[in-house]
């Protein structure tokens, strides 16, 4: 039964002046023009403080969310995110200050931006970094304008037209080379599930401006020929974009500027414990080496001073730059997490979280092996891994199925027909923060699923069974939301 809304609660006669009286003398009424006065006073349920708590309450119960259950969404590192960094994020001193606050009077903010990138610049490899980008998608986008300016700023802008992007890529890197006004051309990815190295070459020479990247791969393997990739497209004259959107394989263990490329993005709302999933805010911060540092964003967080004595600044002068990105200088509150999840964690820290999600996922691959199909040979994977459903295709269900069917028992869905090379895909991430045992329930909930569809594939067809809202046209959903109850 879906719950009813607040408005089939309300009952005629109940209270609901909760907003006190005005305390202007003036009547409202002299205040404000006629014509943006309402004729009627709005329609609001009548229901009594008591209820609208336990509507709302209960409404957010029946929400999935990563405080509540195992979340493995393939690509989206939906872990959990340790509590103290929101504390950080909260403190008076850093949570009420306003972006207008002259340099002085912020000197542990701007610290704390100029530590963070440094942080981040160690964890890839790089040399420096913007933080001003809101997200993933945001962070592609300033690189590759940044790879734009490279080329112009040596004169090989107009020959330098196409940006190489695999066929197992996001959809945002495509996306992100064509709004920067490149021509896209796919790389095939081989019976590995790795990039096509005879492919590529074919397609190098003087009108690349860039390859797009991950490494891992979406399939959660490692590019075992980066070094190769690297040479040959540096040797045509092109540069290397790492999409870092999930470091959770490789931080502290690995790290981009020495397979080779030269500008990173990082989603600190994925791998650096900011919660995500409701559409923000997030930060995208960008890593360059030297030969795209000049490009970067302004203004940006510089220091002067002599030790002891460090007094840190808002820099404009950079010339070569792109320009700026995002008002004022990001989202603070996501670098202030980030920043205190990198110090409590610490170098050491940081690599057992990536060799621990890596564990996780090789144990949960191993557990499902006998029952799943794996995307690509069994190889071990990194921090996630890909099954086909094709064999419980064929027994009359699918990897829609599968997902739905998994509410029921409890589990947030993994990604589902993503990367589009593997039919029927199935992208489990479990990341780091899971229990062996939360691994064993989850695997026990996946492999009584495949009996159940070898017994009954409608049944698990018209999953989910047990919720409160069954199988909606999620197209609509998306495209025409209806955010208002209808009177
Ligand atoms: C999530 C993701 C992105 C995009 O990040 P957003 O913050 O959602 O824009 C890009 N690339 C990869 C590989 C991702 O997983």
């Amino acid at each position: 039964m879906p719950e009813p809304s607040i408005y089939e609660k309300s009952m005629p006669g109940f209270a609901n002046q909760y907003i006190p009286a005005s305390p202007v003398e003036q009547p409202l009424e002299s205040l404000i023009p006629a014509d943006l006065m309402a004729a009627t006073p709005p329609a609001l349920p009548r229901v009594s403080e008591r209820e609208v708590v336990k509507h709302y309450t209960r409404l957010s119960q029946q929400n999935f969310s990563i405080d509540t259950g195992f979340y493995p969404l393939g690509s989206c590192t939906m872990k959990y995110n340790p509590k103290v960094n929101d504390w950080a994020a909260f403190l008076p001193g850093l949570a009420q200050i306003h972006p207008y606050q002259p340099d002085e009077t912020v000197q542990g903010a701007l610290a704390l931006m100029y530590e963070l990138s440094s942080a981040l610049c160690q964890i890839t490899g790089m040399k420096q970094a913007s933080l001003q980008p809101a997200a993933g998608a945001h962070g592609e986008l300033t690189g590759i304008l940044m790879v734009r300016a490279y080329h112009e700023a040596t004169g090989q802008a107009e020959k330098r037209r196409v940006v190489l992007v695999p066929d197992s890529a996001h959809g945002t890197n495509p996306a992100t080379a064509t709004m920067v006004g490149y021509q896209v051309k796919e790389v095939r990815s081989n019976a590995q599930g790795l990039v096509d190295l005879e492919h590529l070459e074919t397609l190098l020479d003087d009108s690349i401006a860039a390859l797009m990247l991950t490494n891992p791969n979406t399939v959660g393997l490692f590019e075992e020929n980066i070094l190769e990739i690297a040479q040959k497209v540096h040797d045509a004259g092109g540069l290397l974009y790492y999409d870092g959107a999930n470091l959770n394989a490789i931080a502290g263990i690995a790290r981009p500027g020495d397979m080779g490329f030269d500008v990173v993005h990082l989603n600190l709302h994925k791998t650096f414990s900011t919660p995500h999933g409701g559409g923000g805010p997030g930060c995208g911060p960008v890593v360059a080496n030297d030969k795209l540092a000049p490009f970067l964003p302004k203004p940006r967080v510089a220091k002067t001073g002599a030790s002891g004595m460090d007094r840190y600044y808002l820099d404009y002068d950079c010339p070569q730059s792109i320009g700026r990105v995002k008002g004022f200088y990001g989202n603070f509150g996501v670098m202030v997490r980030a920043y205190t999840y990198i110090v409590t964690l610490g170098r050491d820290g940081i690599r057992q979280s990536s060799q621990d999600a890596i564990l996780n996922a090789n144990y949960l691959r191993h557990l499902l092996k006998d029952h799943y199909r794996a995307s690509h040979n069994d190889r071990p994977c990194m921090h996630e891994f890909v099954v086909s459903a094709l064999k419980q295709k064929k027994a009359g269900s699918s990897a829609y199925g599968i997902a739905k069917r998994l509410l029921d028992y409890g589990f947030h869905s993994p990604t589902i027909y993503w990367p589009g090379i593997v039919p029927e895909a199935v992208m489990i991430e479990p990341t780091e923060t899971e229990t062996p045992e939360t691994l064993r329930q989850f695997a026990q909930a996946l492999i009584a699923i495949d009996r159940e569809i070898e017994q009954d594939p409608e049944f698990v067809n018209h999953a989910p069974n047990n919720l409160t809202v069954g199988r909606v046209d999620e197209a609509k959903a998306a495209r025409q939301p209806q955010l208002t109850w209808p009177q």
